[in-house]
């Protein structure tokens, strides 16, 4: 029989688990406010002996723990790889920013959206995480935190590390509920924000789930021909759909949309295109994050010149949508979503071949 994974319950959820095995519904928010502050059961410190290995043999309060992690020199962001108990692992990093700390957590081990630049699918999708796998990111970060530096904790939360997290919904928005559990690590919405490739139908969905998010949008291009270079989801809808999908959701929510866009050497980076791209976006409460690139040399894609991005923002200003470059954090430790993970995995294959 496979243990409870309490972690991804709510306190009412864990209340009546405690009651269907005769526990005082009171163990229930003692339980809840341990694994949200990052214990397992041994430190549990106000449940009977007993009870912490009664609990230890038949559940997890803790579903992910930290297996390597790299600080990067220059900025202080700490790129981390988390242990799953099946034996996989996923990536995540910790920025740090004047108005507190960010976390970039994985919605899924691996994505299977295919996008041209992104290291995160190049093998697939393995699975999708749970709702408790994707606080435990936090909760572990949060641990991280508190023995360094005891007064620092996540402040926000992104959904942009490895995986498309409208490809994993259901888990996904049962975790954005859990967020926001008052006993818990409570995150505010506000603080959290959650990229999408452009699943349009689950963009719809979501604007209607009263979880007031920022969504961020990959949009990468200014028509469908150049979308369809980098992005397959771009073959299934267009650049249109994407767009008034992200409209919904700002009418829905009363927020605007992010739209991301990493700029790709010969493919999208263009003036011309710059103009394009504010052309559909004019009336559309939004921002555009522009990227710069990551090489992913698998692919042969190249990002562009300084001297380029600053060309393709200024043509964004002048036609007045409101755009900035994204800073670039941890360069020195493969801050970008996928590339550790896959240093990590090749590097145990050619252990393994060795041994
Ligand atoms: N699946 C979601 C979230 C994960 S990717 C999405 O597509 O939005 C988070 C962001 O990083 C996305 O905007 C993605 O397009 C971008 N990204 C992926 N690989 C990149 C690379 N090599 N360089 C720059 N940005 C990249």
């Amino acid at each position: 029989m496979s243990r409870a994974e309490l972690t991804g319950m709510t306190c009412a959820e864990l209340t009546a688990w405690c009651r269907e095995r005769d526990l005082p519904a009171f163990r229930g928010k003692q339980i809840f406010q341990w694994i949200h502050r990052g214990a397992d059961f041994p430190e549990m410190g106000n449940l009977p002996a007993a009870l912490r290995e009664r609990l230890a043999a038949e559940a997890t309060a803790q579903p992910v723990s930290i297996r390597t992690h790299r600080v990067s020199a220059l900025d202080g962001t700490v790129k981390f790889l988390f242990a799953l108990a099946d034996g996989n692992c996923v990536e995540g990093v910790l920025m740090r920013y004047h108005h507190g700390c960010t976390l970039c957590i994985s919605t899924q081990v691996g994505c299977r959206m295919g996008c041209a630049f992104c290291a995160s699918t190049l093998a697939g999708c393995v699975r999708n995480l749970t709702r408790g796998e994707m606080l435990g990111e936090i909760l572990c970060a949060n641990r991280f935190l508190r023995e360094r530096e005891p007064d620092t904790k996540v402040h926000n939360v992104v959904l942009m590390g490895s995986g498309e997290p409208l490809d994993n919904y259901e888990e996904v928005t049962a975790f954005l509920r859990l967020l926001r559990e008052p006993e818990g690590v409570n995150i505010g919405l506000r603080n959290v924000s959650l990229s999408t490739c452009g699943l349009v139908p689950q963009m719809r969905r979501f604007a209607e789930e009263d979880l007031p998010v920022t969504l961020s949008v990959s949009l990468h291009a200014p028509n469908d021909a150049v979308r369809r270079q980098l992005m397959p989801v771009a073959n299934r809808w267009s650049v249109d759909e994407v767009l008034a999908a992200s409209r919904y959701y700002v009418e829905k929510t009363g927020r605007r949309v992010i739209f991301e866009y990493a700029l790709v050497d010969g493919v999208n980076a263009a003036p011309a295109q710059a103009a394009e791209l504010a052309g559909r976006l004019r009336g559309l409460q939004c921002h555009v994050n522009l990227i710069p690139l990551n090489d992913v040399p698998e692919r042969g894609l190249k990002g562009v010149s300084e001297a380029a991005v600053r060309r393709f923002l200024d043509t964004l200003s002048a036609h007045h949508i409101s755009a900035t470059r994204r800073r670039e954090m941890g360069d020195d430790i493969e801050g970008a979503c996928g590339q550790l993970r896959r240093r990590e995995l090749a590097q145990e294959q050619t252990d393994g071949g060795q041994g």
